[in-house]
This record gives structure tokens, sequence and C-alpha cells, in this order.
């Protein structure tokens, strides 16, 4: 649908999915800013954002170049997950189509501390490597998407974590729990310990709302598989807060 006749511009696009990407959302809206919030529609209960919300992929650089022309959109502010790596490249791409500003919003990424014992992952592949050296009994958090990696581990025990129900293939020999964070270090000690888990594995997700896990597996002694996070595409702007992207908006929009 086009922006109608006389519209002085359409709406900032936030690609979100994440707690960043809602704050961005519920900020501008406060400041009277039309935003659509574009999530990709794969967990069957989101925390929504407040505002426009719309679901499902674009189809790929084209769909969304052709949104942002249709929309007359003012601005794309990219907050979506560091691992979702297939729409940032879009985004990048399309914004540059369509002629509308484009950011990057990505948070900083986690950094090991004294006490801490982690091996870094280039993949998840990877990740299943250093788990067959690592660990017996593993609580696995790195989502729903790619459990295929560790499909082949059967020397080992999984706790899964994720959001919704992953499908297989994935572990055999696994127990899941479906849950969100965010997490308290307290709830995560007592998980680790209930499991006897002896070796945590997560994605370099970065932020607040999942960190009790690294915190829990501290003080437990328990080592860490991260796995790095995987290269974006190069965005001219990337801010790491969403105060920073708000200010970013107003500057692009001429607000
Ligand atoms: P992805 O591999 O980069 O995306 C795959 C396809 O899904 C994209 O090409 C796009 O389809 C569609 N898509 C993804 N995010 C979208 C969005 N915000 N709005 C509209 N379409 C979207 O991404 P992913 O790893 O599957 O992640 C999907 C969403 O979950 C992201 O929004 C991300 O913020 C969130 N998330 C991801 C992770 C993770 O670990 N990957 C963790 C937490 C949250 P088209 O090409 O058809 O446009």
């Amino acid at each position: 649908m086009s922006a109608p006749d006389g519209d002085p511009g359409g709406p900032v696009l936030v690609l979100g999915g994440t707690a960043e990407g809602r704050e961005v959302a519920a900020e501008l809206n406060v400041l009277g800013m039309r935003v659509v919030s574009s999530l990709a529609g794969r967990v069957s209960k989101p925390r929504l954002p407040v505002g426009e919300v719309r679901v499902g992929g674009f189809g790929g650089v084209d769909g969304l170049a052709e949104w942002l022309r249709e929309q007359r959109a003012a601005a794309v502010v990219d907050a979506t997950h560091p691992f979702a790596e297939r729409i940032s490249a879009s985004a990048v791409t399309a914004a540059e189509q369509a002629g509308v500003p484009h950011l990057r919003l990505e948070r900083p990424g986690w950094q090991a501390g004294p006490g801490d014992e982690w091996h870094w992952a280039d993949s998840l592949t990877h990740a299943a490597e250093l788990i067959a050296r690592l660990g017996r009994r593993v609580f696995l958090t790195t989502g729903r998407q790619g459990l295929a990696a560790f499909a082949r581990l059967d020397k080992q025990w999984f706790l899964i974590r994720c959001v919704d129900m992953p499908e297989p293939p994935m572990p055999l020999e696994s127990l899941v729990v479906l849950d969100r964070g965010p997490y308290t270090v307290d709830k995560e000690l007592t998980l680790m310990r209930r499991h006897r888990i002896d070796l945590l594995v997560t994605k370099d997700s970065g932020g607040t709302m999942t960190t009790a896990k690294l915190t829990a597996a501290r003080r437990l002694g328990r080592p860490v598989v991260v796995v790095r996070r995987p290269p974006h595409p190069a965005a001219d702007r990337v801010v790491e807060t969403p105060a920073a992207a708000v200010r970013w908006v107003l500057e692009a929009t001429g607000r």
C-alpha cells in the first residue's frame, strides 16, 4: 500500500525481533514519529513493539526495496539480532537502491572476564567440534535454528533451551526447555546444578537479557563455548545503543 498523497514522508522502518528494536520503536513513538516494526515471524508469540507491526519476509532485496519505495520510508533502522545475517545484508542493499538512509544498530558483543574459561567457535559446526572434547552434559542456548550441527554428537547429553519447540535434526539425547529471557543468575545456577551441566554453549548475542548464564557458568567453574558473530555487511553507519539510533533517526529525517 502506498503512502497517501500529501503525506510529508513515510514511516521509519525498524527491522526488529530484538529488545533494542522495541526500544527504538517505543522512543520514536513517544516523539510522535510513525514507525513500522518488522518481524520475521519465526516466534509463535513474539513480544510486540508499540506502534505498527508487519510480520514476514519481504521477498529478498528487491521486495524490501519495493516496500521502502512504496511506503516512502523515511529511514531504515536495522536492529535485528547480530546473527541474523541475511536480512541485514538485504537491508544495506535495498536501502541503497531505494535511496533511503540506513543505520545498523548492533549491541556490543560479550567479553570474557576474570575467572571465565571461554572457547571461541567460528561457527555452530566448529562449536560442535569443541563440545566433543570439552563436555558431557551440555547447556545449549544457541537457539532453535541450526541444531542440526549438534545432531551427530552421541556421547553428550543436551539441555536445549529455546523460545519455541525445535524440529529435528537435533541431538537425540536431550531435554528441551522452552523459555525466554531475561533470566536471573539464581535461576541459571539452579538449572545448571539440577542438570549437572559441565559445559555452556552460546552465541555471542551480547546485551544484558541473557548474560546470567555466563555469570552462572563462571561461578560454577564451567567452561563456555562462545560462537563468534558472523561478519556483517559493511553498513555506512553503525551504532550500539537505541538512544544513538533515535538520535540518528531525528537527524536523518530532519526532525
Ligand atoms: P536471517 O537469516 O537474516 O533472515 C532470513 C530471512 O527472514 C530474511 O532473508 C528475511 O526474508 C526474513 N527476515 C528476517 N528478519 C526479518 C525481519 N525483522 N523482518 C522481516 N523479515 C525478516 O534472520 P534469522 O536469523 O532467521 O532471524 C530472524 C529474526 O529473528 C530477526 O528479525 C532477528 O532479529 C530475530 N532473532 C534472531 C536470532 C538469531 O540467533 N538468528 C536470535 C534472536 C532473534 P526476506 O528475504 O524474504 O525478506
